[in-house]
């Protein structure tokens, strides 16, 4: 039903890393060729982004819900090794695939394959474009109710996914030097920015070799340490919190807004989330179905299966969209490791999935052959909806958007009323 685009390339690991690194030689020759001795400083920024992108192969690139899940394995004792292990070998695949169409289609994105002239009229349009006039210093307090304040925003290091589509939504994309892995929009932007690590494995030492003059993100940042050290380099850190209510995306923006000294700018992208929250709640009032059975799935292969109960940013989407999370009526709260007996107390009427996770099982026909799921209303009916991790779950910007189509999904009637 929603399942999206698979954008993966089927070319084997081996052969993309030869043609990886055959493209990035052919590069560097070609800007030799080009440029001569002038053009140094271009190399080694494009051999910069080419590191940083080497650098996330090793990392693990998960969004959110990734983690919280992997925090609740470990608790349940459920293969966390095995599931980073995965989750390392599909950070791999995606940091080369980035690599490979960023050489093939976009070599501006490594700056210095280009000549000098258009990279440098580039930045100039750039900077115009987003010269914002930040009411600095800036304070906010933070989720431990401790005030931060904020004398430049030059330079942001950004450690969360849902912070830094914030920060770009607010058009502050061009101030960012540095982002987590789970930060995956707007895709083209971040392609090129240098990597910190996962938002809930952070290292110190990469972050403040950025030179941050302000490092931002939620409470799924971590681990405490690293800030003690961060803050100890007289670098500002402002952590928000991010429950998972419908009311945390726009609590996040203000929060972030009001840290990078531009509040009104923060309202006017408030305005625009409000005006799709209004939309999805008019679409739910010509509901006329009953409301159905939803049963979120966090997959990652056949080693971590897990169901989405209540207090999760799932169950306050399904039930924002007008269905019942079958996951909470059967008892479960946070994340719990899929059991037959929850699928047979929960019933539902639709899957809910993650797109790469998916795409880690084998598609809808490896869904289906986890034991019991086929069995269900929605095994039966293949009512299967798939959304990218942080699209459906980051409680970003878009979460009026994806709300939308959630509706569309779980009661057909608004979807033939809302069809072009
Ligand atoms: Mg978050």
């Amino acid at each position: 039903m929603y399942d999206q685009l698979n954008h993966h390339r089927s070319i084997p690991g081996f052969q993309r890393q030869i043609i990886w690194r055959l493209l990035a030689l052919i590069c560097v020759v070609g800007v030799l060729a080009a440029c001569g001795n002038a053009s140094v400083a271009d190399q080694s920024e494009g051999a910069e982004s080419a590191d940083a992108t080497d650098t996330t192969s090793t990392e693990v690139e998960e969004a959110e819900t990734g983690t919280e899940v992997t925090d609740e394995s470990t608790e349940t004792g459920a293969g966390t090794e095995s599931e980073e292990t995965e989750s390392a070998a599909e950070a791999d695949v995606s940091a080369e695939e980035t690599a490979t169409e960023s050489t093939l289609e976009e070599p501006d994105a490594y700056g210095g394959t280009e000549t000098n002239i258009a990279d440098t009229s580039d930045e100039a349009t750039e900077d115009d474009e987003t010269a914002l006039s930040p009411q600095l210093p800036a304070t906010v307090t933070d989720l431990n109710g401790e005030m931060v304040e904020i004398e430049s925003v030059d330079r942001i290091v950004s450690l969360t996914g849902d912070i830094t589509e914030i920060l770009f939504a607010l058009d502050l994309g061009a101030q960012v030097v540095g982002v987590d892995v789970s930060a995956t929009y707007p895709p083209d932007e971040l392609e090129a920015l240098p990597k910190i690590g996962y938002q809930r494995q952070l290292d110190a030492e990469g972050i403040i070799s950025l030179d941050p003059t302000l490092v931002i993100g939620d409470e799924a940042a971590g681990p405490p340490a690293v800030f003690d050290q961060i803050r100890a380099a007289g670098i500002p850190v402002a952590l928000t919190s991010d429950p998972p209510t419908l009311a945390s995306p726009l609590a996040k923006v203000r929060f972030v807004a009001e840290a990078v000294g531009i509040p009104e700018q923060g309202e006017t992208l408030i305005e625009e989330m409000e005006a799709d929250f209004a939309y999805s709640e008019e679409l739910l009032a010509r509901v006329t179905s009953p409301e159905p059975r939803v049963l979120f799935l966090y997959i990652r292969g056949n080693q971590t299966q897990m169901v989405a109960g209540s207090n999760t940013a799932a169950d306050a989407m399904i039930t924002a969209a007008g269905a019942i999370n079958a996951g909470a009526e059967a008892g479960i709260a946070d994340f719990k490791p899929l059991s037959s007996e929850t699928i047979v107390a929960a019933q539902p009427d639709v899957f809910l999935v993650l797109d790469a996770g998916l795409e880690s099982i084998g598609g809808i026909d490896g869904l289906l052959e986890i034991p019991g799921l086929a069995e269900t209303p929605a095994g039966q009916e293949q009512r299967i909806a798939s959304f990218d991790d942080l699209y459906l779950l980051g409680m970003g910007p878009r979460t009026g958007e994806v709300l939308i189509d959630l509706i569309a999904v779980f009661h057909e009637e608004v979807q033939e009323a809302t069809a072009p």
